[in-house]
């Protein structure tokens, strides 16, 4: 039997602008509750909304980077719901004419590029955070209110848990790159839900969508649609089909679990928004967006693999995100070695970055640092095992790589007699090894090239300490 998953995703992403949609109020992570806000956030009687120019430019950078077409004419309009923290009564989002429509991410897949199509994205305000307290009292904080938001929409065109993945990868990717949003999914602002269904392709049934709502992760969101797959594919070996409902996802339990089961679907009463006017898109304005993009990730990693002549694999990792592709030009500008620079900051620098929870961002030598470093392994000045420990002395302390070569004193030894000499009192040390050499046990030879090594606290020429050894035991 054959089963087709279906996946279609509504992302929701907070911008990055300094205030907020309808007022002056600043858009910030944390702060005390409530201090951002004002009587317009709160829907208070008598005021009067105005758009935040900026948010439209946002919007429309987002939509021309994801390829959609951008309205001529837009409009905003009230969904009305009571939730608590939706202090107004209703939300300020928009209905049928939103601001960019159609649109794709493509993703790479098994089977080659694929593209995931964009229903649209509009443009709306977040609303505020309740804050459920151990006692069983809510709170609520406004800060958030009126803190503006794209909502995107994806075709059902994701297959998988693992395309899923690969679409917010890119997503993000390009969203941080045209810098509208930060994407910090543990900040909330980068939000993500699934509607996931699936066909019994031999029968040519399919079970109702079930939604989960609230990932917090990629992973969770990968993790969330392989669950409901399986459960929706039970379901129709049983005969049976999903129930229209919204469920959420159990990090500790690792399965969905049920939170409302829907009743038809909402009736929100959209209607248009009467404080805020329709508004006219001029074609010279999506003009000057579109020229001021910066270069989106794929086009900067065909351009990387071309310029700098390193594999598509290294191009990816390095154009994951701008800062990250943005220190390896910086760093290739003063090596001159673009495939080596590649290793460095893929191998070690990465790793680091890694496992301090990091951003390249906050590295404590720059690239030109790195660069330095890398020279001077490639000048034969210090070796690469020398060369990894300066880069960890880089990290902790910050210091650039020829500061912390001439303090620690270690540059390489090149000089044929210093190393004649250490090499023959190794030898004379360690008879046996010679005689275990020469009855063909080549792991003598690294035991010995080690001794030197460690005779000289690392610093002696590999390579020169290799063929010495080779010539003098022959
Ligand atoms: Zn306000």
């Amino acid at each position: 039997m054959s089963y087709k998953t279906i996946v279609g995703l509504e992302i929701h992403s907070e911008l990055m602008t300094e205030s907020k949609v309808f007022c002056d109020c600043k858009v910030e992570f944390g702060g005390d509750s409530n201090t951002n806000c004002c009587p317009i956030c709160l829907g208070l009687p008598g005021t009067l909304p105005v758009l935040n120019k900026r948010v439209l430019e946002f919007g429309i950078r987002a939509g021309l980077a994801f390829n959609c077409n951008i309205a001529k004419e837009t409009k905003m309009d009230r969904k009305n719901y009571f939730y608590p923290d939706l202090v107004k009564g209703y939300q300020i989002s928009q209905y049928d004419m939103p601001l960019c429509e159609k649109g794709y991410v493509e993703i790479d897949t098994e089977e080659g590029t694929k593209k995931v199509r964009l229903i649209r994205i509009h443009i709306e305000e977040d609303t505020g955070k309740s804050i459920h307290s151990n006692d069983g009292g809510s709170l609520l904080d406004y800060n958030r209110s009126g803190v503006p938001l794209i909502e995107i929409v994806t075709e059902p065109d994701i297959n998988s848990g693992e395309e899923a993945q690969a679409f917010l990868e890119n997503l993000k990717s390009i969203l941080k790159y045209i810098e509208v949003s930060d994407c910090k999914m543990e900040e909330g602002s980068l939000r993500c839900d699934v509607n996931v269904n699936v066909i019994d392709e031999d029968k040519d049934i399919k079970t109702t969508v079930t939604e989960v709502k609230n990932l917090n992760s990629f992973k969770a969101v990968a993790k969330a649609i392989d669950y409901e797959t399986n459960r929706h594919i039970a379901l129709l070996k049983a005969g049976k089909d999903a129930i229209r409902e919204t469920r959420r996802w159990d990090d500790m339990k690792n399965e969905t679990i049920v939170m409302r089961v829907k009743e038809g679907v909402a009736d929100y009463r959209y209607f248009p928004e009467p404080d805020i006017v329709g508004m006219e898109i001029e074609d010279n304005w999506i003009k000057e967006i579109r020229d001021n993009l910066p270069e989106l990730p794929h086009i900067k990693k065909d351009r990387f693999v071309s310029e700098y002549d390193i594999p598509v694999y290294d191009a990816k990792v390095l154009t994951a995100t701008k800062a990250l592709a943005d220190f390896y030009e910086e760093t290739v500008k003063y090596s001159k070695d673009p495939k080596q620079v590649s290793n460095w900051i893929m191998g070690d620098v990465l790793r680091r970055v890694k496992d301090e929870d990091i951003d390249i961002e906050d590295l404590r030598f720059t690239a030109k640092d790195l660069a330095d470093l890398i020279n001077l392994i490639n000048e034969g000045k210090i070796s690469n095992n020398i060369g990894k420990k300066v880069l960890r002395t880089m990290f902790e302390e910050g210091k650039d790589p020829n500061t912390v070569v001439k303090e620690k004193g270690l540059i390489q030894i090149n000089d044929e007699d210093e190393l004649n000499k250490i090499v023959d009192e190794v030898l004379d040390k360690n008879p046996q090894s010679i005689e275990d050499y020469n009855n063909g046990k080549d792991r003598a030879l690294g035991f010995l090239v080690g001794q030197v090594m460690k005779a000289t606290r690392g610093k002696a020429n590999p390579q020169m300490v290799n063929k010495m050894l080779r010539e003098k035991m022959s």
